[in-house]
């Protein structure tokens, strides 16, 4: 069964072994209390850094520091998103490729609403052995779903209880980076055909494959040699589907943003660098206009 101690699972303990650290900084964008748990509990990050003082170089690292900030900068923004979209009238709440993130028990949610965590069944089992030792609460209700998104997981989502004739905020973060782009197509057509009106939808891309040279970026060679992911090999290879024209396509409106223009926002986190392992990275924001809301 994959879980978080190999392959595209490592991601997951990758991402939270940064928020840990980004809860503990003194400028902290978001704060995830359970992150640095889960880094601890699983034999392949157990001795990864969970503080700003366990990376000596801080900021420097190309890994904790710059990626790190990524991380939390990312973290922050759609933990606004989500926020903004549930109080916009978003009855529910799809985490797709939801990893280790604990927004169902760190963030404030209005009554009544209902969060959908989706991942393979590995990352979900050690999330959940995790959480239950720490007798974690969520903050909404909470409904996990244990599938492969290169599959047809539409129908788990809709067996568990999801309502699509009511408004719904789907995030994708840090996942579409991993999948096949027939997957991605298939997973676009899905959201749509599932969202009410009204509903939004938050997700993470790269624009095109990345040049030798970007390649070569620290960011990259770091995340390599200091914990051996190598996210080059676990990126999809194939030439990525223009998912946000394709929103537009079938009516959707939608924001395009570089994380940089978060960055210049909140006055912390990656700027534009040469060759650079992050100018690719595109977080687009889009809404299924309708009355509802
Ligand atoms: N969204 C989480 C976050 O930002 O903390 C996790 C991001 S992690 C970089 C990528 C996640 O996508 C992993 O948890 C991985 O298991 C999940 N994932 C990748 N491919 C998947 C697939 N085919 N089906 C389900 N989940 C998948």
């Amino acid at each position: 069964m994959p879980g978080v101690e190999g392959g595209v699972g490592l991601t997951a303990l990758m991402v939270a072994a940064a928020r840990a650290i980004e809860t503990h900084r003194p400028d902290a964008l978001a704060a995830d209390a359970y992150a640095e748990h889960f880094v601890r509990a699983a034999k392949a990050s157990a001795a990864w850094p969970v503080r700003p003082a366990e990376v000596p170089d801080g900021d420097a690292n190309p890994l904790w520091g710059r990626l790190g900030r990524y991380f939390g900068l990312r973290t922050r923004v759609l933990d606004d998103f989500l926020t903004r979209s549930v109080h916009a009238g978003a009855r529910q709440v799809v985490l797709l490729g939801a990893g280790l993130d604990t927004r169902a028990f760190r963030l404030g949610w209005p009554a009544e609403r209902v969060v959908y965590e989706i991942d393979r069944d590995g990352v979900l089992a050690f999330k959940h052995q995790v959480l239950d030792g720490l007798a974690a609460i969520p903050t909404a209700t909470r409904r996990p779903i244990a599938t492969d998104l290169r599959e047809d997981w539409a129908r788990s989502l809709l067996s568990t209880g999801f309502d699509p004739a009511v408004p719904t905020a789907w995030l994708a973060e840090g996942l579409l980076l991993y999948l096949p782009s027939t997957a991605e197509r298939r997973l676009i057509d899905t959201v749509d055909h599932l969202s009410a009106e009204g509903s939004t939808l938050a997700f993470e891309v790269k624009l095109g494959v990345e040049s030798p040279e970007i390649r070569a970026n620290p960011v990259y060679v770091a995340t390599r040699q200091q914990i051996g992911v190598d996210l080059l090999a676990l990126f999809d290879g194939e030439p990525r589907p223009d998912s946000a024209g394709h929103l537009r396509e079938l009516g959707w409106s939608t924001e395009t943003h570089t994380p940089f223009d978060f960055t210049r926002h909140h006055g912390r986190g990656p700027l534009p660098e040469p060759n650079d392992a992050l100018a690719g990275n595109r977080w687009i924001f889009a809404n299924k206009p309708g009355m509802y809301r």
